[in-house]
């Protein structure tokens, strides 16, 4: 944890008033608000999620617009990033505050979360608790990412109350289905909102994140040949003939971990190949004759997501071929899932400058620059919507989808006071 030492000299009088306006009860509040609504990616929660977020904007005044994504033109659409869970709709909310005109700054935040897995492992048996323990909010989402959200509002609201004037419009982004592979973030672009910047409150551990690698879903289908476990000889285990794709889909990931762009020093594994559901037989004494096994594939900076796939394909070719039932039996691969290109901006961008600096004055520290290896909307809001994009949000990336997920209040404070003065800046704020 970093100790705060505020450049107060740095701050001028009108990001000073709105610092002294920052409601840091108001900013717990909503995210233990926030963490109660279970708004696991694709539930009717999330919607609601969408529609007290618009409710809340405009309580404070931001101009709203909230529409229903019409799910049939996405999926029909090039840039269309694929699906993870079941949806029978969705909802887009932005709120701009200032001005009319192009935003000079975007805060972006998703509202959807992954489910919780085994319930009994979080604090007080409740993933939506919300619960305040040593410093830290507990709860699905805490930190991936309603702790961004929450700072994003909290920007705004301090704003509005510090009575600034704004010479350039801030635009607050609440998108869904970030967590499936980011329709949201593309109904948004195609709806039209644009800024000149953006900055996406995912956690950031206190660095300033400008690129991100991708992740493409993959599923394998291998076939077997099933008889009675008793006289296996007699056929073929799709497990058994599973097993040399699986290594060489080991042999593939630390291929492409070879010398990782210098953004990823410090990350053992920035394009990670792993498998995360393999379902196979049917009974306990048959021969299983199909193995289904799915998984996602990292896909490198500037890297197309096509050559990914082929890489992988290739990589399954390659290996059928060495394998005489494999050779006879050819394995299925189909990309059904969230499919996230990566995306970066140049670490030299003006946005990065600007971002730093405001960390510099208010937190007192140089951040690091990074790269994620996770997928995130930043490479739609860069690729579709042409907008100079980062990370930079609270929370340890490290908690998130898991159990006991939280974020430290301190952090939180401190990232969106940063948060706070980079809008102030970047918007012309006017005391
Ligand atoms: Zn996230």
């Amino acid at each position: 944890m970093t100790t705060v030492r505020p450049d107060v000299a740095a701050l001028s009088r009108s990001e000073r008033r709105v610092l002294d306006a920052l409601d840091e009860h108001a900013l717990v509040e909503d995210l233990v608000s926030l963490i109660a609504v279970p708004s696991i990616t694709g539930t009717d929660a999330e919607s609601d999620l969408q529609h007290q977020q618009a409710r809340q904007l405009a309580t404070l005044g931001l101009d709203v617009d909230i529409w229903k994504l019409d799910l049939e033109e996405l999926a029909a659409h090039p840039d269309h990033p694929g699906t993870e869970a079941p949806r029978a709709e969705g909802y887009g909310v932005v709120g701009v505050l200032g001005p009319s005109g192009v935003p000079a700054l975007i805060l972006q935040g998703h509202v959807d979360v992954v489910p919780t897995g085994d319930v009994a492992q979080w604090i007080d048996q409740n993933p939506w608790s919300g619960t305040i323990r040593r410093g830290a909010i507990h709860g699905r989402g805490a930190c991936d990412m309603k702790a961004g959200v929450a700072a994003n509002l909290a920007v705004a609201r301090a704003l509005i109350a510090s009575g600034v004037r704004l010479e350039r419009p801030l635009a607050l982004h609440s998108v869904v289905s970030e967590e499936d592979g980011g329709l949201g973030a593309l109904a948004t672009m195609l709806r039209g909102h644009t800024g000149e910047a953006a900055i996406i409150t995912e956690p950031t551990s206190g660095d300033v994140v400008v690129a991100n690698a991708g992740a493409l879903t993959f599923q394998l289908r291998i076939t077997g040949q099933a008889t009675h476990g008793s006289s296996r000889l007699a056929g073929h285990s799709a497990i058994d003939a599973f097993l040399p794709l699986h290594a060489a889909l080991a042999n593939l990931e630390r291929d492409r971990n070879v010398r990782p762009d210098q953004l990823f020093a410090g990350n053992p594994l920035p394009y990670p190949i792993s498998i995360g559901t393999v379902r196979a037989g049917d009974w306990a004494s048959s021969v299983p004759d199909l193995l289904v096994a799915e998984g996602r594939l990292g896909v490198r900076l500037g890297e197309p997501p096509a050559s990914a796939r082929q890489a992988l394909e290739g990589a399954v070719t390659e290996a059928s071929g060495k394998d005489p039932w494999l050779r006879d039996h050819p394995v299925e691969v189909t990309w059904p899932g969230g499919q996230f290109a990566s995306g970066r901006i140049p670490a030299d961008h003006p946005l990065v400058t600007e971002v730093t600096s405001a960390v510099d004055t208010a937190e007192g520290r140089q951040p690091r620059l990074g790269a994620a290896s996770y997928g995130s909307d930043l490479r739609l809001y860069v690729g579709l919507g042409g907008i100079p994009t980062l990370h930079y949000g609270p929370g340890d990336v490290r908690l998130a989808h898991g159990p006991r997920e939280r974020v430290d209040i301190d952090d939180l404070l401190r990232t969106t006071r940063t948060l706070a003065v980079m809008a102030a800046r970047r918007c012309g704020a006017r005391a």
